[in-house]
């Protein structure tokens, strides 16, 4: 028998260290620059990792919330050594740890104001959005994952309509 000790079996996350999956880490800081865009007040997400039940497999590793939490599956770790599957793989686990724990829709389109969802076509990975209910606003990708913030407009201030029924 060998004796397990140390990483293995214990049940704590440790942070990913710069480096350790560059695909994953340079994907999630696209959509790190979407969250900055959209949820200002939000720290950066970061990847923890967990580890595995069997000795011998990969790590499980997460996006997180900057204080550790994560929700959703862990990601795939076949998309670690590609730049669309990693982009797909980590927006999709940024979404659903940031929507489940901050109990919001995030991203939310700005044209709809409903979630999105993450993507790929073609090689681009970009935020999904189902669309209003009328046939004339199909679903849409509204931008890139990394891109949101590209769309967001100063804020002005709304002028309501004059009422005119007198
Ligand atoms: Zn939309």
């Amino acid at each position: 028998m060998v004796p397990v000790s140390g990483f293995f079996g214990s049940s704590a996350p440790r942070p990913v260290q710069p480096g350790e999956y560059p695909l994953w880490e340079e994907a999630l800081e696209l959509v790190n620059r979407d969250l900055a865009a959209t949820l200002p007040e939000q720290e950066p997400l970061r990847l923890t990792g967990f580890p595995p039940w069997e000795e011998g497999e990969a790590e499980y590793v997460y996006v997180a919330l900057a204080n550790g939490e994560s929700q959703g599956n862990c990601l795939e770790p076949g998309s670690a050594d590609s730049p669309a599957l990693a982009l797909a793989a980590v927006a999709d686990a940024a979404q659903e740890t940031v929507s489940e724990l901050l109990w919001q829709a995030w991203p939310v389109c700005g044209e709809h104001g409903i979630g999105m969802h993450p993507q790929e076509a073609d090689g681009q990975v970009g935020w999904w959005c189902a669309g209003g209910k009328s046939a004339r606003e199909p679903a849409h990708v509204r931008a890139a994952v990394g891109a949101l913030g590209s769309l967001v407009r100063p804020h002005r201030p709304h002028r309501k309509p004059r009422r005119r029924d007198r």
